[in-house]
């Protein structure tokens, strides 16, 4: 395509939603064969609420102190959930596609992954409700407060209605789709069930998000990954093209090639359609 053409199919894009960075992007959206998608926040709404939780009183108070102060939107649930104002937390961090921790009265408080606490070797008892809420799909975010466990929160989050057909259309397009997410086995196969995903890549961390990004290149595909966290931001960078949802965080779109400024998934089949029409490949 000429710069023109390239000009003009990257304005028409803009006008409906969809931002390309530079002009290059467009061009390598036109040979996307694969698109993988990040879980939550990107197939799904990215607003879970609190459904269930176990344990101590406390650990929703405390998670919540902690949670303040991140951009997940598991955090959101969190907080929201909580029913008095947090104490304040000091050195907080984010560890991306695990947790988060800061120090609460003085004592160290890890909000995240069941691996995030057992690495601080805190014990995890069994619970056949958790077991439940997680064969419902749900998250399960354990609270410790220095070495003692305290419970367990279950978030769940809803698909974004758009999310199945956008799949369809994706898939008639001929490409191929697969899920990656931090998110444990039993939550990411049933989001990827109710889309018709085949491929299903749970418990991935963020570099390792971009490792698989990675591996199917190196299958000869060329990838467009689709996320909006900090954890998706290597991914994004490692793909032929990266796509950011405007919803989410700054440091995604940062890594991104591509911005879709609507919270619809729609948009992607349209930047996916208005690269292809630029280039003339029409399929
Ligand atoms: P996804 O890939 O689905 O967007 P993330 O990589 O952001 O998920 O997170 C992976 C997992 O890490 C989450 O399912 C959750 O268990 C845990 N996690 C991440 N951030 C937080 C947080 N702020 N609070 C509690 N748990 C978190
Ligand atoms: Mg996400």
């Amino acid at each position: 395509a000429t710069p023109a053409a390239i000009m003009v199919g990257t304005g028409r894009a803009a006008e409906l939603g969809v931002l390309f960075r530079k002009g290059s992007a467009l061009e390598m959206l036109a040979g996307v064969d694969t698109v993988l998608f990040d879980k939550t926040g990107t197939v799904t709404r990215g607003r879970p609420t609190l459904v269930a939780r176990g344990g101590a009183q406390e650990a929703l108070v405390i998670a919540a102190a902690v949670e303040r102060d991140s951009e997940h939107p598991i955090a959101r649930a969190i907080v929201d959930a909580a029913p008095t104002p947090s104490q304040p937390v000091e050195n907080f961090r984010v560890v991306p596609g695990q947790g988060v921790e800061g120090q609460l009265a003085g004592t160290q408080v890890r909000v995240g992954t069941r691996e995030f606490l057992e690495q601080q070797n805190i014990a995890i008892p069994e619970d056949d409700e958790l077991r439940s809420q997680e064969a419902a799909g749900a998250t399960i975010v354990f609270v410790a407060q220095g070495n003692t466990y305290l419970g367990w929160l279950a978030v769940a989050d809803a698909l974004r209605p758009e999310a199945p057909a956008v799949c369809t259309a994706l898939r008639q397009m001929g490409m191929n789709l697969a899920l990656v997410t931090g998110d444990g086995e039993t939550a990411a196969h049933r989001v990827a069930k109710q889309l018709g995903i085949e491929e299903v890549h749970a418990r991935i961390l963020p570099q390792d998000k971009a490792k698989i990004v990675q591996e199917v290149q190196a299958g000869g595909r060329r990838v467009a990954f689709i996320g909006d966290g900090i954890n998706d931001a290597p991914a994004l960078a490692q793909a032929n093209v990266g796509i950011a949802l405007a919803s989410g965080t700054e440091i995604a779109m940062e890594a991104a090639d591509v911005t879709l400024s609507h919270p619809d998934l729609g948009t992607l089949v349209t930047a996916l359609r208005a690269a292809r029409q630029t280039l003339g490949r029409i399929r």
